[in-house]
């Protein structure tokens, strides 16, 4: 059946991987990349394919619903995934109001377009993407399930949090057919270099101090982005409306030591003595409100749709320090500018 999809945030770092997965695979579908390019949105992610019959853009707000409801109308949009987010926890605890207005409030007003245009809601789809931030920290055990109440500690979780409640809200009170995952960390080519990954192999390439919050022990679960995008097709096509699926790695690691894995890979890939890279580690007061530990329990999406990730860790890292130092320009542009700034304030004054 031919869809007009809407893939919301499709210039950021997952989106650009959905929208070249959507538009490459299905190319009796109609994909609109709506997104209004915050520092974090690069219409240069997505050059392989701009030019595609099927792919379209449209340079728009979530927040301004007469311009949602015209993209409605001309596209004649079908269905609904919905990406467009401010993204960085570190952000958030800078700027909280920012991330109440976006995604919140901007998922509230697309739910709402989405309410007012199509006329039986039970045959249209409004997917939402969100994170195991949601649910909080974990001890040293345990593991994060669908059922676990949500319980978000910083203004990003609580702003994504408050958006997953509105979708079930209208789910519950309008009849809106949704589906919500919240999946852990990604990572992979195309992330904006102010996230742990990223910033170290662009650090590390300029020799610059690698900053790690408090003593780098806290945990996050891992997940190559692309398995991420396959995971999406996988619930938009065949998740059970009115359903949460948790997506992750099975992959654990403490931030030290991914660091230290970047820094081993890129001395060799670099041709620099083995250790050189380590020297870089500075270690900086710590965020607050750190959560210690997310870990997510994954198998309802695999015993349910089939899914798991493809991709190891330490290949999926080797590809991504691949795509990075291929990818001078990209990260060059990205880099200049606002994000200096940004940059000298967050770290530099510590
Ligand atoms: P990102 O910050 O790289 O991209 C966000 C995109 O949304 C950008 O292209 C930006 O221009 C766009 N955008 C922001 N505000 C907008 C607005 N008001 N109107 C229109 N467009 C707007 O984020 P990401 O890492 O790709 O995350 C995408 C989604 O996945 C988010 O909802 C995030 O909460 C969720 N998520 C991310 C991760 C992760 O590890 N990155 C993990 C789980 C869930």
């Amino acid at each position: 059946m031919s869809k007009n999809i809407l893939i919301t945030g499709g210039a950021g770092f997952i989106g650009c991987h959905v929208v070249k997965l959507f538009v490459n695979r299905y190319p009796a579908y109609k994909i609109v990349n709506l997104d209004c390019l915050t520092y974090a949105g690069n219409l240069e992610n997505l050059k392989d394919i701009e030019h595609a019959e099927n792919y379209f853009f449209e340079k728009v707000n979530i927040l301004n619903a007469e311009e949602l409801m015209r993209v409605f109308e001309q596209y004649q949009i079908t269905d609904v995934i919905h990406l467009a987010a401010e993204s960085h926890v570190d952000r958030s605890i800078s700027y909280p109001l920012a991330f109440v207005q976006t995604n919140v409030i901007g998922t509230v007003n697309l739910l709402n377009v989405c309410k007012q245009t199509w006329q039986s809601l039970e045959q249209h789809l409004f997917y939402h993407i969100s994170t195991d931030e949601v649910y909080g920290s974990l001890g040293e055990s345990g593991y994060f399930l669908e059922t676990t109440p949500y319980d978000p500690q910083s203004p990003y979780s609580a702003s994504k949090a408050s958006s997953d409640h509105f979708v079930r809200a209208y789910t519950n009170t309008y009849g809106m057919n949704t589906v919500i995952s919240n999946c852990s960390n990604n990572y992979g080519p195309n992330q904006f270099p102010e996230k742990l990954i990223p910033l170290c192999i662009h650090n590390i390439r300029n020799n610059k101090p690698l900053p790690i919050y408090g003593k780098g022990e806290n945990i996050r679960d891992w997940l190559f982005v692309e398995d991420h995008a396959k995971a999406i097709d996988l619930i938009f096509h065949r998740g059970k409306s009115g359903e949460t699926y948790n997506i992750g790695g099975f992959n654990e690691w403490k931030n030290i030591d991914i660091v230290r894995l970047i820094c081993d890979k890129m001395d060799e890939k670099l041709g620099r003595a083995a250790g050189t890279s380590k020297q870089l580690i500075t270690f900086v007061k710590d965020r607050a409100g750190h959560d210690m530990r997310y870990a997510i329990d994954a198998h309802k999406i695999k015993q349910e749709l089939g899914w798991e990730p493809s991709l190891q860790f330490e290949e999926g890292i080797s590809k991504t320090i691949d795509w990075y130092m291929e990818h001078e320009a990209w990260l060059n542009n990205v880099t200049s500018g606002g994000y200096q700034k940004y940059y000298e304030e967050h770290y530099e004054e510590r």
